[in-house]
């Protein structure tokens, strides 16, 4: 019908509201420019400032109107390409600080080719739904999962999380769940004072409460204690409660410690307990044959959460889940209202559809950049990368050792050193509180800080593959001049 009215379809010339470029070879030059200034990102990764602060001027600029009228693709390049090299820093080889993966070159032309096929993965038969499968057959592979297992590539760890509670919950107390909610049912579950809070919002989300996720203490080297969630257990039985889940770490979040998920894996067997592994970062230690053995029993898991953003060095964001029963899962998330209805034949046909195996519907191509990442770079190369790390941690922490003026504050487990600067001030606290601000500050290095048993620690953790030894050198001379500039 609109066809008729000749004025509205005035054609790709006309202005009315169509999208394409009309200077195609203009578009194709400011495409070029902007992936050119990407490479050069890219290739001189290693110079200038880890941490470049965004100038004020270009923040006032970032508070500019809602524009009416559009500026065109060539100005919009010259935007992209001016906020490049404002980021954290965590492409560069002394980022040291939170767990981010320092990314690849090879994932600029994934996200290109995404882009342009701009594929929903809610579902549907098509090529890319083929590539999620891939992937996750690959991770059940990589992470010792069975043949019958499912998954799913998801934003993170956190979603990770929350659709692995999701069907242990239902495992636990009926599909029901889904309509009638949780009924009063008291469900609690464990996890160690360690543990990284996502599992606490998970339970928030699914209208546990996150009170009802027991913090159970930890050993000297910062595991869970069996003994403490034995018997935690076996109280909260005595008082009506009904225990459904035990979440062991793979490489906890503060110093990298690895819960003995092999105890906890038996105690869950034994209690009847759902058993989730968080290896937000660990998990990727299954790759790397020097360390694998450290973190193995997580093949025993009901259910993985795990990233390919961080340790993997996919960019952000990509997680992955990663369920032991198919059924079980499917039977958490499934929905198929009308206009969703699968077919035999046709575009509504095809494999299982993501859409049923987690919360979100429409979902971007995540799958293609963690596929093109492993086949440029193959497992064996990326547990490389892993094992290089764990290395390094040995060596910082070695050197941290053998400094009078270091002080090592939890064993090196994985990847993550803990330290601090010794001094005689009056709180070492702020002392090296204010030794990682200044070091942010200077662009040298970026570490970050945590907290254990209450006292700060300058915390290294090395998820990066692009840091060298003589970067951790320079690390800690730096953090001797800092303290020596600040006393
Ligand atoms: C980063 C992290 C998470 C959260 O993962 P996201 O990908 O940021 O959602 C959970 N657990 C651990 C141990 C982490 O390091």
């Amino acid at each position: 019908m609109a066809k008729k009215s000749g004025k509205a379809e005035t054609g790709l010339n006309g202005k009315t509201g169509y999208l394409d470029p009309e200077d195609w070879d203009g578009f194709r030059r400011a495409a070029h420019q902007v992936l050119d200034a990407a490479l050069d990102k890219m290739q001189n990764v290693r110079e200038g400032r880890v941490w470049n602060p965004l100038p004020d001027e270009m923040k006032a600029d970032l508070l500019s109107e809602l524009p009416e009228d559009g500026e065109g693709f060539q100005e919009v390049a010259e935007r992209i390409t001016e906020l490049m090299p404002y980021t954290a820093g965590n492409t560069h080889p002394r980022w040291l600080g939170w767990v981010h993966g320092s990314g690849s070159p090879g994932n600029i032309l994934a996200e290109i080719g995404a882009a342009a096929m701009n594929a929903n993965l809610g579902g549907r038969d098509h090529g890319p739904i083929y590539v999620e499968q891939q992937v996750i057959q690959w991770c059940k592979h990589a992470m010792g999962f069975p043949e019958g297992a499912s998954g799913a590539v998801v934003s993170g760890t956190s979603m990770a999380t929350i659709v692995a509670l999701k069907t242990a919950r239902e495992a636990h107390i009926g599909v029901e769940a889904r309509a009638k909610g949780v009924c009063g049912a008291r469900l609690v579950g464990y996890c160690s004072t360690q543990t990284h809070s996502c599992a606490g919002r998970a339970f928030d989300l699914l209208g546990l409460g996150s009170d009802a996720l027991r913090k159970i203490p930890c050993d000297d080297l910062f595991r869970m204690d069996t003994e403490a969630l034995r018997a935690q257990i076996a109280q909260d039985r005595a008082d009506g409660f009904q225990p459904f889940v035990v979440i062991g770490t793979a490489g906890t979040v503060n110093m990298g410690s690895i819960d003995p998920l092999g105890d906890l894996a038996d105690i869950c067997a034994a209690e009847g307990l759902w058993f989730h592994v968080d290896g937000a970062f660990g998990a990727a230690a299954m790759l790397a044959e020097e360390v694998r053995e450290r973190v193995a029993p997580l093949a025993r898991a009901d259910s993985l959460a795990f990233d390919f953003h961080k340790w993997l060095h996919v960019n952000f964001d990509a997680g992955c889940v990663l369920i032991r029963d198919h059924d079980l899962h499917l039977a958490a998330f499934s929905h198929n209202p009308d206009y969703l209805a699968k077919a035999e034949r046709g575009l509504s046909a095809g494999p299982a559809w993501p859409k049923d195996y987690g919360p979100e519907l429409s979902r971007g191509f995540r799958a293609l950049k963690v596929w093109a990442h492993i086949h440029e770079h193959g497992t064996r190369t990326l547990g490389e990368a892993v094992a290089r790390n764990c290395a390094q941690a040995e060596y910082l922490g070695a050197k941290v050792d053998a400094d009078g003026g270091l002080e090592l504050m939890a064993p090196v487990a994985l990847n993550i050193v803990c330290f601090r600067h010794l001094a005689p001030v009056d709180d070492l606290n702020v002392f090296n509180h204010e030794i990682v601000v200044r070091l942010q500050e200077s662009g040298v290095a970026v570490p970050s800080t945590t907290r254990i048993h209450g006292a700060l620690a300058i915390r290294v953790n090395l998820t990066n593959h692009r840091t060298s030894r003589a970067d951790l050198d320079l690390l800690i001379d730096e953090i001797h001049r800092i303290a020596a500039d600040i006393q």
